[in-house]
């Protein structure tokens, strides 16, 4: 492919997990406005899963096995690739760092066999604004300070659109297959039907990667249940920080998507508690954030009584058993939902009479 000046583009591979579910509109209009050509390595597959599990030690969570795998199948594919795209994500808000693992992804990504030459961009906003790391992104790509503040306004405004559409009610799968086929936002025209309604709690790369998951969202609208996830909730819910043990002194969430899990689950404790059924949390098989955060979950929501189901994948996660807890769960829901209304007729009734 060649830029408008005639010249072959920058050819740079992109991972199709971790951050890929998050934030990959943004990544794609910003490197095509500055004249790349994006390759997208293809969705997990089985054997993905395989070779990421061959080269990541034993005790790392899946989906960054999972990045092994997609960056190994990338650059054995492609082996004409003039860069490799891994972001290095410290900290985008002041208050919080994301885990250690995004920290420190260039570095361990660069010394597997045959990785090209990586495309640094680096998110670290309580060093530096993400302006600065796009202009030196440009930079390395032969771009002029105006032409990637451009590229930037471009990109930002494309990711908040599609922020929009989410909130709209539109699934990250569905958004991300427009993105990736350049097709304006549109909501399908068929509506999610069901009796019950589930907040689906969880990393993006858990939820939407429906390889591992074995295609967990499926399975839920399957038997009659709404889902959202927290890319469709207000933007309201994550203005404010939870304070965990305020009585005691008061903590703050040091992880950025613990602290968004958090946020969503305060709103479903109290002003929302109507809006949904129950809640699943979808966790990583040695997934220190997320086994930090789950007891203090499951603590509130006994106190409120909103259903809980939380379920820890990993490579070995099999169809039959997660099918059955599923199964159960949602009929747990129901019983209990039908023995609410059933109560409140009876209270009713009393009332009448
Ligand atoms: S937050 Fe958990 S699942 Fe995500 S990369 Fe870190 S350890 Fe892995």
């Amino acid at each position: 492919m060649e830029t408008q000046e005639g010249k072959s583009k920058v050819k740079v591979g992109i991972p199709r997990a971790l951050h890929f579910y998050r934030y990959y509109p943004f990544w794609k209009k910003l490197l095509e406005e500055l004249d790349v050509e994006i390759v997208l390595s293809p969705p997990t597959n089985k054997k993905i899963v395989e070779e990421g599990v061959t080269h990541g030690f034993g005790e790392l969570c899946i989906p960054v096995k999972i990045y092994y795998g997609q960056v190994l199948k990338l650059i054995r594919e492609h082996p004409d690739l003039d860069y490799l795209f891994v972001p290095r994500y410290v900290a985008e808000v002041k208050e919080a760092y994301f885990c250690p693992k995004f920290i420190s992804l260039p570095d361990v990504i660069k010394i597997l066999p045959g990785v090209p030459k990586i495309l640094n961009f680096e998110v670290n906003v309580k060093e530096f604004p993400i302006v600065t790391s796009v202009i030196e992104l440009g930079k390395e790509l032969g771009k002029t300070q105006n032409q990637s503040l451009k590229a930037y306004r471009e990109a930002q405004n494309y990711f908040d659109d599609y922020h929009k559409f989410l909130r709209q009610g539109a699934s990250v799968n569905h958004a991300l297959r427009l993105v990736q086929r350049d097709i304006p936002f549109k909501l399908p025209k068929k509506k999610s039907k069901g009796d019950i309604k589930f907040l689906l709690l969880g990393h993006a790369y858990n939820i939407f990667d429906t390889f591992i998951n074995l295609d967990f969202q499926k399975k839920l609208k399957d038997q009659g249940v709404k889902v959202i996830t927290i890319e469709n909730l207000p933007e309201f819910i994550f203005k404010e920080p939870v304070i965990v043990n305020p009585k005691g002194g008061g903590l703050r969430n040091y992880w950025k998507h613990e602290e968004e899990i958090m946020q969503s689950i305060r709103y479903f404790l109290t002003k929302g508690r109507d809006e949904i059924d129950g809640v699943i949390f979808l966790v990583s098989f040695a997934c220190g954030p997320d086994s930090l955060i789950s007891e203090l979950i499951m603590r509130d929501m006994k106190v409120v009584g909103l259903p809980f189901l939380e379920i820890t994948m990993d490579e070995h996660s099999g169809e039959a058993g997660l099918l059955t807890r599923v199964e159960s769960f949602v009929e747990m829901v129901r019983r209990k939902n039908k023995k609410l209304e059933k109560d409140a007729k009876k209270r009713t009734m009393i009332k009448s009479v």
